[in-house]
């Protein structure tokens, strides 16, 4: 094997995408069940269509570079943001606003969903390539030339070269790194996994009936549960769906789950109406219940923009033979898909520049 790359979120699937174009030959484990990372699509029961996003929705591409370049690189689309009409602003006066707010300069959205970006790496790298359900327990010297990576099964697979593609906090939590120093450690934990304590509610829909009213199907508010909403409807205005950032605390979600549902149900209906009370579907992603994302310095410590880490998260380690290609790990845009793509691109890149 010339490269093992642990953790099948963008950043690991884009090094193994580039690394299995270049000819080398990769194995890619991830932990969970599902590939993606915090790229995820509801998905629907039948066709197994993604309807709707779970973890991130949106991309600049006209600020950013390497996201342009990869859409390009993996025909994908863009389509803006439902912006048009009012939002409601809750919690800024004695009663509801209603009034226009504007967007994000040249945010817009993925044809599709980002998980359609997972799934053509995935076809790149190919299922034959990819483990799932395989945490990586340890990553050890195998000799000079090598490095062992160690499975929770007891496996052990030999490579030339290593990249891990886990968030640093949990890797630093979760793996034995023998030859890691101590400052690499701490650097490692002093990192927060960006969006890594958040829960995202995705209500579905028959048709978007609040635009109907003049309404963008945005909200903000100060007194929640969701303490932003914005218009989910795919491109070609199918599924209709509103989705909402969660202002509850991480226990108070994972204490009262079935009040949050009802809290948000009421919530829309407060804001659009009866109907918003009935969706199709209600479905509410966790982020910080997933031990494979999240660590306990991320619950404890208010969140933070991303920003860019220490130098050492970026240089080659054992002599080249280990890598770091998490988004967090990116000196450009951090915490960010762009993040995501360009740190996976540059480890895979420099990896071949050696003597793979
Ligand atoms: C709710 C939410 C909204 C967001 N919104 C946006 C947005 O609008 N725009 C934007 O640009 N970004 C957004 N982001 C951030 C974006 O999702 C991330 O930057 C990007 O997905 C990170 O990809 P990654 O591959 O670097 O890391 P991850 O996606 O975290 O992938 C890491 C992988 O490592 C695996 N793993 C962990 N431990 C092990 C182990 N021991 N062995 C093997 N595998 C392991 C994990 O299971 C996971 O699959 C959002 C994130 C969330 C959660």
């Amino acid at each position: 094997m010339d490269v093992v790359v642990i953790g099948a979120g963008l950043s690991g699937l884009t090094a193994a995408a580039v690394l299995r174009e270049a000819g080398a030959s990769v194995q890619l484990l991830e932990a969970d069940a599902q590939i993606g990372g915090r790229i995820r699509a509801l998905r629907d029961p039948t066709s197994d269509h993604a309807v709707a996003d779970l973890g991130p929705t949106w991309v600049w591409p006209n600020h950013q570079p390497v996201v342009a370049r990869w859409l390009d690189i993996l025909g994908a689309t863009t389509f803006e943001q439902f912006n048009e009409g009012d939002a409601v602003v809750v919690g800024y006066g004695p009663t509801p606003l209603r009034q226009p707010l504007p967007g994000q300069d040249g945010m817009v959205r993925i044809a599709g969903g980002p998980s359609t970006l997972i799934d053509t790496l995935t076809n790149r790298v190919g299922q034959i390539n990819i483990r799932r359900s395989a945490p990586v327990t340890e990553v050890s010297e195998d000799g000079p030339d090598h490095m062992a990576v160690h499975l929770g099964s007891g496996e052990i697979i030999t490579a030339q070269k290593v990249i891990i593609s886990v968030p640093l906090r949990v890797a630093a939590k979760t793996m034995h790194l023998p030859w890691a120093s101590s400052a690499l450690i701490e650097t490692m934990r002093g990192m927060p996994t960006w969006m890594s304590t958040q829960a995202k509610a995705v209500a579905i829909y028959n048709k978007p009936f609040w635009r109907d009213d003049g309404l963008s199907g945005r909200i903000v508010s100060r007194i929640g549960p969701l303490a932003e909403v914005h218009d989910h409807t795919g491109v070609d205005n199918a599924p209709a769906a509103l989705f909402g950032f969660v202002s509850w605390s991480p226990e108070q979600r994972r204490a009262e789950p079935e009040r949050l549902r009802l809290a948000i149900l009421e919530q829309l209906s407060d804001c659009f109406g009866k109907t918003a009370a009935r969706p199709l579907d209600l479905a509410i992603q966790d982020w910080a219940m997933n031990p494979r994302i999240v660590n306990e310095l991320d619950t404890l410590q208010p969140a933070t923009h991303p920003y860019i880490g220490p130098a050492n998260l970026r240089q080659p380690l054992l002599d080249g033979r280990v890598r770091f290609a998490v988004s967090e790990a990116s000196e450009r845009s951090p915490g960010l898909i762009e993040g995501a793509f360009a740190i996976g691109e540059k480890a895979a890149l420099e990896l071949l520049g050696t003597d793979l």
